[in-house]
């Protein structure tokens, strides 16, 4: 993850598999997961076996430059784990936890090199994700930039 690479497929449905023994008789969600074609067909051959079935596939819409600007500008503290953006946080005091004062961090998977190189895997592995739902259960697509209020609203409601 830190190279901005995926984890492999195996691993991925190894885990996802794991999950499922859990679930019975739950709602569930998953979130940025399937990330690639093979993931979405072996996650469909699972579903099947266990006699389960997605109910939505929702695509929370953000232009990459607003998710540069996002990642890039995340902060967390080392000490506390806090995470801050650089907007909520004092001009001139930003490198300062205001809970427990310890020093803050960019993550190095939200570096802008390394974010631009997950969009562009993201990009390539993750968009014929989106063609293989769009032939089969349909892509629900909310816009992800805005008030954080009104997307939590928009998303409740067209999950409802
Ligand atoms: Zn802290």
């Amino acid at each position: 993850m830190i190279a901005g690479l995926l984890v492999p497929d195996e691993i991925m449905l190894g885990l996802i598999r794991e999950q499922f023994e859990t679930l019975e008789g739950l709602v569930w969600i998953l979130d940025g997961f399937p990330r690639t074609l093979p993931q979405a067909e072996s996650l469909a051959e699972l579903l099947e076996e266990k006699g389960l079935a997605i109910g939505m596939v929702l695509l929370i819409d953000i232009d990459n430059e607003e998710i540069v600007g996002r990642l890039t500008s995340r902060r967390v503290c080392g000490d506390c784990k806090s995470v801050y953006n650089l907007s909520m946080l004092p001009e001139g005091d930003e490198s300062i936890c205001g809970k427990c004062g310890g020093k803050l961090v960019t993550r190095p998977d939200d570096r802008e090199e390394t974010v631009r190189r997950r969009l562009k895997v993201y990009e390539e592995q993750t968009t014929p994700v989106l063609e293989f739902y769009r032939k089969s259960v349909g892509v629900t697509e909310v816009g992800g930039t805005g008030d954080i209020d009104e997307i939590t609203a928009e998303i409740i409601r067209v999950m409802k």
